[in-house]
């Protein structure tokens, strides 16, 4: 009711068609075909209209009311809405209809305008009953003016805000002052709906225009008075504009007006519009936009002027207001919702465009240069603007498509294959012959057909194999199977591509086959591609052949190999690339890769690809595309061909919600900025947190709520996250806006968002800080302090418990080294006599015959057995016989040289080695030793205690041992016991 009430308003053109007939009458044919180039800036249009990705919301998308009587866009980056049931926020995911007057302190909910004020920022509202507002984000402000409709706003130079209402225009001045305009002031009519600032021009400063239900009119600075701008007819104004090159430009309901920069007067357009124009903005090409009341949204190029209605996917054809955001979308809004159209890289084509069913199986390119879609209900064909069905026999009615091809020998012909009906064959667009299991196939389903270079043989293939088939005009004929029988690796064909050879590579659900071309027309000999020594790709999509190499797409990556040799290269995930699936494999004029699959199209340039494969490179970068980037759908479909690129080298997919096209020459151009995130809200346990806030101690969750202000696709804005002072690096959030963290430590924190479109570069993050108390115990202050005190009674503790161990470790440590002293000494030497022991004796002996055998040198040792030594003991106790076993020690050691050695080699046995002596030299030391004993007096045990000693005596002999000398030695000493003791005997070898 309210729209109704604001529209009557409006005079409604109750002449558009006479005017047109009037402008059409008025220009001559010629004037109609008037270039506007020296009238627009550069008009010339960067993509056809019905080429722009369109997409429109509705209350049921959540949108508050389908009237969208203006759009704007904040600083920020958020769409704010002007509706009947109030302003609205979009950021692309929710609206937020600000519906509450005692919040907004509008007189009446609904609003009529909407805008930004260029020097604060502030969203500036405008409504029935004087309503006007201005929002900070945070407050809202009134200003009323008067009490009827304020149908627009502008802001001029002075801060002063200008308002064209139902009865006259105002001037706010910042101090609140009001002055008010109307008739008497210089209006053309009271009702005044359209306000313009005009930018400075050659010979005009800036100006404030109004536009009238009875014309166009200017302010005067000198006079404070509107002059009317006679040069327009007096009827209802309803758009004003200067578009870039200063032309001033004017429609209303007499049609639409333009005035070069130094021109005083407005001239009528050269070229017939469509009805009143509601909106006129100027796009990014330098083409205008203008919306209508009746025919939708037009664009005014050079030569061309475009049109989209409702028949279009335009939500209403009455449009309300146009408006190109910072990514150059145009957002329409209408009565029936609003719209935005996107001129994204891809293009798709669905049901909307013409396409007989959506889910699209295959795509090709005729002879004619002409698109044929198949989708899984039918077949279409490109025309001028868009496609159309190719029908007329009931074989092609809801026809599954999988395969779409051109014959190679006729321009007219073309082949499909098909899931239910075999191959068909269309011959310009009519069904001539058919291959089916009624003449030759074992079943109607048809995988991909290939007709072969100037030749008159198709290739059919089927899950029973590779069919041969001969074509003639209206006639198709088996003329040979392959199977695995004949040595192809599996019988389920899924692709073929052809090399330079003439070869084939066949493609199958889990093996790859090889055609060796043979002697004879279409003869192949088959042989199976053991895919397992070099990959685990299996399932082959698609091929192409390309730069001497074949290449092809796989379920698990690419893999390529050289017409010249063996040298299969598999590109996959593990080279960086972001999934493995890919169903469609093409090169563009460039020769970069562009790769389909069910999540997207990849594209990986020449250079990477090169560097790859001269292994220069380990892994390649890639450029993923996806809805944001005009996709319908990125979820590509497999089909015989699945992709093709068409005459103007663009190159088209099949996806599973319409046919895509994309131009490769613009990949570069069309870099797209990730957008940049706003933090919408911060929550608490306790409630919302402003930048800068304090938790308390006890809070166990924080939640944020974020959203990139980006409207290419904004559900596939992916997002990052990261809580500095907590996270070690960003977080993957996929499409989430909100992120919670629960128990954070106490400390300073900065939460940090970032988002991109798929597989574009992350934008600049936004960040928001704040802190979490800290209980005293969590505190440092406290943990120092306790820290210190914990420190100073351990260091107390250890310190006395260090010092006993040190002292008992000094004491060990002394024990230790006096034993170890003793023991080194001891182990060498007899405690009793302090002769070498034993053991010292062996180690000498062993040296010294060493040495003898080394140097070739005599050697000579002597045994010595005191004689009768129990009876010694017997008769003066073992004490004196220790006494006198230290004396006869003390002797035998002096009565030999330095370089012998004599040892104690028993209780009352002695040992004696002569190095470098020889037998009789020995002899007459040992018998002095012998008579020396004997002669002994021992007179600190008894003056009559004797004592005699056996010797046994032994010289070394070549290759003799230290221990068979010992044996010779003892046997020598055992000899002289027995011959009576005191005497010496010497001993010899065996031999
Ligand atoms: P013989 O060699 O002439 O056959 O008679 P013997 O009495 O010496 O007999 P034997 O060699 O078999 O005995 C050696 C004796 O020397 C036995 C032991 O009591 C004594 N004896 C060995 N070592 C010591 C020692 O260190 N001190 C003293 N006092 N006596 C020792
Ligand atoms: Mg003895
Ligand atoms: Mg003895």
């Amino acid at each position: 009711m309210a729209v109704t009430s604001a529209l009557t308003w409006f005079r409604w053109p109750t002449s558009t068609y006479a005017v047109i007939a009037f402008y059409c009458l008025f220009f001559n044919p010629e004037s109609f075909a008037q270039n506007v180039n020296d009238i627009l800036a550069r008009p010339t249009p960067e993509k056809p209209l019905n080429e722009y990705a369109l997409r429109s919301w509705t209350t049921r998308d959540g949108l508050p009311h389908n009237s969208v009587n203006r759009i704007t866009q904040s600083e920020e980056g958020y769409l704010w809405l002007a509706t009947w049931e109030g302003p609205v926020r979009y950021n692309g995911r929710d609206f937020t209809v600000f519906d509450d007057i005692d919040e907004t302190k509008m007189p009446e909910a609904g609003a009529l305008d909407i805008t930004i004020n260029p020097n604060t920022n502030d969203i500036i509202v405008a409504g029935p009953r004087g309503g006007l507002v201005t929002f900070d984000g945070d407050t809202w402000q009134p200003y009323k003016v008067g009490s009827a409709y304020v149908f627009e706003t502008v802001i001029d130079s002075n801060n002063q805000m200008w308002a064209a209402t139902g009865a006259g225009v105002y001037r706010v001045s910042a101090d609140g002052n009001h002055r008010h305009y109307t008739v008497a002031d210089g209006l053309p009519d009271v009702a005044a709906f359209r306000l313009y600032r005009s930018e400075q021009t050659e010979h005009r400063g800036p100006t404030i225009w109004v536009g009238t239900r009875e014309g166009l009119a200017y302010w005067d600075a000198e006079t404070d008075r509107f002059i009317q701008e006679r040069s327009i007819p007096s009827s209802q104004v309803r758009a004003i504009r200067m578009i870039s090159n200063g032309v001033m430009l004017v429609a209303s309901d007499d049609g639409l007006f333009y005035r070069r920069p130094l021109e005083q007067d407005f001239n009528v357009w050269p070229q017939p519009i469509r009805g009143p124009i509601t909106e006129i903005k100027e796009g990014s090409d330098g083409c205008l936009w203008v919306g209508t009341f009746e025919y939708g949204l037009g664009r005014i190029c050079n030569t061309t002027q475009e049109w989209i209605s409702l028949q279009d996917g335009l939500p209403n054809s009455h449009v309300l207001d146009i408006f190109r955001d910072r990514e150059d979308n145009i957002w329409v809004s209408t009565h029936g919702g609003f719209a935005q159209l996107r001129k994204a890289l891809f293009t798709s084509f669905t049901p909307n465009h013409g396409l007989h069913g959506a889910y699209v199986r295959s795509v090709n390119t005729d002879a004619e240069g002409n698109i044929w879609v198949g989708t899984n209900d039918g077949l279409s064909r490109q025309t001028t603007n868009g496609f159309e069905p190719v029908s007329g026999n009931p074989v092609l009615e809801a026809l599954s498509v999988l395969s779409i091809v051109p014959a190679s020998t006729s321009r007219s012909v073309v082949y499909v294959g098909s899931y239910t009906e075999g191959v068909l064959q269309l011959t310009d667009g009519n069904v001539t012959a058919q291959l089916s299991r009624k003449n030759g196939l074992i079943s109607n389903e048809i995988r991909v057909v290939k007709p072969l270079t100037n030749s008159p043989y198709i290739l059919v293939g089927t899950p029973d194999g590779l069919y041969v088939a001969e074509e003639t005009a209206n006639s198709l004929r088996v003329v040979k199977r392959y199977t695995k029988a004949d040595g192809m690796a599996s019988d389920f064909v899924t692709s073929i591509t052809e090399d330079s050879d003439g070869g084939l590579w066949v493609g199958s659900t889990n093996a790859l086959s090889y055609f060796a071309p043979l002697e004879g027309a279409a003869s192949w000999q088959p042989e199976p591609i053991d895919l397992a020594l070099f990959t685990d790709a299996r399932n082959i999509f698609a091929g192409t052949f390309h730069a001497n190499r074949i290449w092809l797409a796989t379920a698990h990556g690419v893999i390529t190999r050289s017409m010249e040799e063996d040298d299969w290269r598999w590109l996959s995930r593990d080279q960086g690339l972001p999934f493995d699936k890919h169903f469609t494999i093409d090169f563009d004029a460039d020769n970069n890769l562009w790769l389909g699959g069910s999540r997207g199209v990849l594209r990986i340039s020449d250079g990477e690809l090169s560097a790859w494969l001269n292994q220069e490179l380990e892994r390649v970068n890639y450029k993923l595309f996806t809805e944001a980037d005009g996709m319908i759908s990125r979820q590509l479909t497999t089909g015989g061909p699945a992709s093709t690129i068409d005459s103007n080298g663009h190159i088209w997919f099949a996806s599973a919600m319409g046919a895509i096209k994309v131009n490769p020459e613009l990949v570069e151009e069309h870099a797209v900025e990730s957008p940049v995130a706003v933090i919408e809200s911060v929550t608490s346990d306790t409630g919302t947190l402003a930048w800068n806030d304090t938790l308390a101690p006890g809070n166990t969750r924080i939640g944020f709520q974020y959203v990139g202000l980006g409207y290419h696709m904004p559900e596939h804005i992916e997002y990052q996250v990261r809580m500095i002072g907590f996270d070690q690096r960003w977080i993957d959030r996929g499409d989430t806006l909100q992120t919670e963290y629960t128990a954070l430590p106490p400390g300073q924190y900065t939460f940090s968002v970032r988002t991109r479109y798929p597989g574009g570069d992350w934008s600049a993050a936004t960040d928001f800080k704040f802190t979490k108390a800290a209980y005293f115990y969590q505190k440092p202050w406290f943990w120092f302090i306790s820290v210190l005190a914990m420190i100073t009674l351990t260091s107390t503790v250890v310190h006395i418990r260090i010092r006993s161990l040190k002292n008992t470790r000094a004491r060990l440590q002394a024990m230790v080294r006096e034993q170890t002293k003793e023991l080194e000494a001891l182990a060498l030497q007899d405690s009793l006599t302090g002769l070498a022991n034993r053991r010292a004796f062996d180690q000498q002996l062993a040296r010294e015959v060493q040495n003898s055998a080394r140097h070739n040198t005599p050697l000579t040792i002597a045994l010595l057995d005191l004689d009768f030594f129990k009876q010694i003991n017997d008769r003066f106790l073992h004490a004196g016989g220790d006494i006198i076993l230290k004396q006869v020690a003390l002797f035998i050691a002096d009565s030999v040289r330095e370089v012998d050695h004599v040892a104690r080699w028993g209780g009352e046995e002695f040992a004696i080695i002569f190095p470098q002596t020889a037998m009789e030299e020995a002899s007459q030391v040992v018998e002095r030793i012998r008579l020396g004993i004997e002669a002994m007096r021992f007179d600190k045990v008894d003056s009559n205690a004797r004592v005699t000693v056996s010797i046994g005596i032994t010289a070394l002999l070549p290759n003799i041992s230290a221990a068979q000398l010992l044996k010779q030695a003892d046997r020598a000493l055992y000899e002289a016991k027995s011959k009576g003791r005191n005497r010496i005997v010497r001993g010899y070898g065996e031999s």
